[in-house]
């Protein structure tokens, strides 16, 4: 039994923050297909399990903090210094903070919407203000736009690429003319969450362009591609002194032993794992392809999900897709994000789609 009512005040922002929503998971009992979540659908490989197994006789014990062998291990992968790599629990906390470590109270971020919903949760928790430029109709990041919302305020801009939800990536060509726009001293973080899934040849080598940029900072995540999503291990990719900054404002011992050792067989196993990313493309394209024959209007999908922008029938369109088998993620009044799974879930969702296309 409590008693007594709390009087201790919240932050006031907080209200304006929308609770992130995550993807729908099946009832009990109930045989759906979870297309919800941008996982991969594939179980952790052997070796990745072994590795994961032999981390548990070790918890007793705190973690490495700055995760060493996992941050010289993928700088060596990445090609730049391993004072560069910054881990945390999932490129979401990365990204919290890269923005406590950067925003003053009251700062501007530039960031794309729709885009990823964890951005202005992101962005309010780290006292700063989000300002918005709308995608394009196609669902593509509007970046002369973007650089055009910069004010001297500004300390951020967030270029999702590919944008989740609604799939495109930016183009190297569009992506090098918003940098040389925007003042060296504003931030621009590449969230490249999806980067292994890319096969637009025009996409952007955010590698080059780090080097090329002092202002650029990469965020990546074990969590889509090498299918971790459930132990929380991502990184920046950031210029020494920033990524020095970033780290003091990192949670203490944030990555686990077990996600660390996970994270280093996962990239010991990396071409086992870029195959079955292969198949995902493959599956997406197929995907893609049969939703676009049903009739229905499809940005080009760089990552492993597509968007169907479907406006008010959203709701219902998710919830009749449940009944069938195949749990997607509604965005209320704006559209549905359908994750690539396995082959029979796109049989499922693409028999589903069929029934509700657009005539
Ligand atoms: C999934 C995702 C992330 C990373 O998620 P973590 O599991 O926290 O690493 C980052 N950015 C975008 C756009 C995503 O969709």
């Amino acid at each position: 039994m409590l008693t007594g009512v709390s009087r201790v005040p919240v932050r006031r922002d907080l209200a304006d923050v929308p609770a992130y929503v995550p993807g729908a998971r099946a009832a009990v009992g109930a045989a759906a297909y979870k297309l919800s979540s941008n996982e991969n659908p594939f179980p952790p490989l052997p070796s990745v399990v072994a590795a994961i197994a032999d981390a548990a006789v070790d918890v007793n014990r705190y973690p490495d903090m700055h995760a060493t062998e996992f941050g010289e291990a993928v700088a060596h992968r990445l090609g730049v210094a391993p004072e560069s790599v910054v881990a945390g629990t999932g490129s979401v906390a990365v990204l919290g903070h890269v923005l406590t470590a950067v925003c003053e109270a009251g700062d501007e971020v530039v960031l794309p919407w729709r885009s990823f919903e964890a951005y202005p949760i992101a962005v309010t928790l780290a006292h700063a203000r989000q300002v918005r430029v709308p995608v394009t109709a196609d669902g593509r990041l509007d970046l002369p736009a973007m650089a055009a919302a910069v004010t001297p305020r500004t300390r951020v801009v967030l270029v999702c690429t590919p944008n989740n939800p609604t799939g495109p990536a930016v183009r190297d060509a569009e992506l090098r003319d918003f940098l040389a726009a925007v003042p060296r001293d504003v931030l621009v973080v590449l969230d490249e969450a999806y980067v292994e899934f890319v096969r637009d040849p025009e996409a952007p080598d955010a590698l080059a362009l780090f080097a090329a940029h002092p202002n650029v900072v990469i965020l990546r995540t074990f969590s889509k591609a090498y299918g971790l999503a459930g132990l929380r291990v991502g990184y920046a990719v950031a210029r020494p002194r920033l990524a020095s900054a970033i780290r003091t404002a990192s949670t203490p011992f944030g990555v686990s032993h077990v996600a660390q050792l996970a994270a280093l067989a996962s990239l010991r196993a990396e071409p086992e794992l870029l195959t079955r990313v292969d198949a995902i493309v493959e599956e997406r394209t197929r995907l893609l392809t049969g939703l676009r024959a049903q009739g229905w209007d499809v940005p080009d999908s760089q990552a492993n999900f597509v968007w169907l922008a479907l406006g008010d029938r959203t709701t219902s369109f998710a919830e009749r897709s449940a009944q069938a088998g195949a749990l997607v993620r509604p965005f209320a009044g704006e559209g549905v994000r359908v994750s690539v799974g396995e082959r029979e879930a796109t049989d499922i969702f693409l028999e589903f789609a069929a029934d509700h296309a657009p005539h």
